[in-house]
């Protein structure tokens, strides 16, 4: 997969690039980050990227002829490229849209900076308008960020083992189960017994358990939507009866 970032900050990419999961799959050519500054777009003396806002107020607004020139360019590199605005005011992006990018081979992403990005641009040069969550960053690079790492963990082979992602959360519309490693005892807190007990299908029920309760604890607005399997239901019920007998 292609990501293009479009920035006025490509120096802030060196270091995302060069670590984790995001080095080892683009060493394994899995994928490309490549970088357009918006600047080396920008046609006046000062390269300026940016301006007043025509009606007055606060802040200043990114112009378009910049955006628009580097947004041409990186389309001339990656011609099929859809191109997306990182922006507060976008879709929010989940999982679910993150699997949904995964169908594309090349995206390019713009990061806005100051008031946001001149809003003709929006009209003819951007296919999709996603934010990352309801708060507001000084500037997208962060957002792009979180879009390419997540996207590109869903990409087959990216995290070592071929099913890592799938029982991430959300995955499956549940939180992950619990985790544990060395040492069994730690500060009096004991690991589960039945992790350590080698039997594969009772970790395996175990896991599931936790990750159902898990979510019921900490988000249970995703088990109201869940189509819940009898397994879920059973566990569901175990625990009621548990928490009934204790009030
Ligand atoms: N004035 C804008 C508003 O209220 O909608 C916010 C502009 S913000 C300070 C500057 C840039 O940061 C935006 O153009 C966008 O690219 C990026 N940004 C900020 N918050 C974001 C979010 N939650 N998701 C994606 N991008 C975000």
């Amino acid at each position: 997969m292609h990501f293009t970032v479009l920035t006025i900050f490509p120096e802030m990419f060196d270091s995302f690039r060069a670590h984790g999961i995001i080095k080892r799959a683009i060493d394994q050519k899995k994928i490309v980050v490549a970088t357009i500054n918006i600047r080396d777009f920008a046609t006046d003396r000062h390269q300026m990227t940016d301006d007043r806002p025509y009606g007055g107020g606060n802040g200043m607004v990114m112009k378009p002829e910049p955006l628009a020139a580097a947004i041409r360019a990186a389309k001339e590199k990656a011609p099929s490229a859809r191109s997306v605005l990182m922006t507060p005011q976008g879709h929010k992006f989940n999982q679910q849209m993150a699997r949904q990018l995964t169908a594309f081979d090349e995206l390019i992403l713009i990061c806005g900076r100051y008031e946001g990005v001149d809003e003709r641009i929006g009209d003819d040069f951007i296919d999709y308008e996603i934010s990352i969550g309801d708060y507001v960053l000084t500037g997208g690079e962060l957002a792009a960020m979180v879009l390419i790492e997540t996207v590109t963990r869903l990409i087959p082979g990216t995290l070592g083992g071929e099913n890592s992602a799938e029982k991430d959360s959300f995955s499956e519309g549940l939180l992950e189960h619990a985790h544990y490693t060395r040492p069994r005892n730690f500060e009096g807190r004991r690991v589960p017994e039945v992790l350590l007990s080698g039997h594969h299908q009772e970790i395996e029920q175990w896991r599931h358990e936790s990750s159902v309760m898990r979510t019921l604890l900490k988000r249970p607005e995703l088990l109201q939507t869940r189509n819940l399997s009898e397994q879920e239901i059973d566990v569901l019920k175990k625990w009621y009866r548990i928490i009934k007998e204790l009030i």
